[in-house]
């Protein structure tokens, strides 16, 4: 069996003395003293030290207070979100929303920052809504979704304007009609098109009429096809409705009924 080329390690690990980050300690007599990143960044892992329960006795309000203003330590932030709950707490988010009747009480009860809790208006939303289209446009070319709001650090969640206002698409609707004043048009109106009039039918029309204009009676002359009554005032494409006409008669007549 032919082994596996292994990748090359980097100069710093083939040397014997290399000691991954962590164990150095090992090496200098000193105390292991992990950060929060080493002892939680996979909670898989290595999560705690041993024996530390990685649950809590009691998940009395007093407890979860405890427990989030210790989390809220190890983050060294004041406020706390559904992933800090995840990787550092020994109670959920869940919980401590539950217990509180949201996880914005618990943080007032924690006495942490309560501040991105805080409720925007729906007028508030339009407006940043309105903002972050300004920058997908410019630098995506087009609206905005759901994720851009995230991607461009929106003190709010996506998902919470969706909600708001029904679906993402009805608040980017909202969004246009404020903006705008008016109803969204998302479709530009259909511009009437001239139905092709057959070679056919202009052949007869000229023929009928005899190769003349029909306004200034000059044959031998460049003709067009002209709507009696125009198609601009409902005027139809029946050969009735056709005549024969010079150029400059036919410049002159323009939308006139002749
Ligand atoms: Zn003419």
């Amino acid at each position: 069996m032919i082994p596996k080329s292994q990748p090359q390690k980097p100069e710093s690990c083939r040397n014997a003395n290399y000691i991954s980050p962590p164990f150095k300690h090992l090496t200098k007599n000193l105390p292991f003293t992990p950060t929060p990143h080493q002892l939680f960044s996979n909670r898989e892992k290595v999560n705690r030290m041993p024996l530390d329960i990685d649950f809590m006795p009691s998940y009395d309000p007093a407890s979860i207070v405890a427990e989030m203003r210790r989390v809220a330590a190890i983050t060294g932030r004041n406020k706390l979100t559904s992933d800090d709950f995840k990787r550092f707490g020994r109670v959920s988010a869940k919980t401590a929303a539950m217990r509180f009747g949201s996880l914005e009480k618990a943080h007032v009860a924690a006495g942490l920052d309560s501040s991105h809790f805080k409720k925007f208006t729906n007028e508030d939303l339009l407006k940043m809504l309105a903002d972050l289209w300004v920058l997908t446009l410019r630098d995506s070319g087009r609206s905005p979704v759901v994720a851009d709001v995230a991607k461009y650090g929106l003190p709010v969640c996506g998902h919470t304007i969706a909600y708001r206002f029904g679906s993402w698409r009805k608040a980017l609707i909202a969004t246009s009609e404020a903006t705008h004043g008016r109803m969204a048009q998302p479709f530009p109106p259909p511009i009437r098109t001239r139905a092709h009039i057959s070679a056919r039918i202009r052949f007869n029309v000229f023929k009928r009429d005899k190769y003349t204009c029909r306004i200034c009676r000059q044959s031998g002359v460049e003709l067009v096809l002209d709507h009696v009554i125009p198609v601009c005032r409902g005027g139809t494409d029946a050969i009735a409705n056709l005549q024969a006409l010079c150029v400059p008669c036919n410049l002159g007549k323009g939308g006139d009924l002749q």
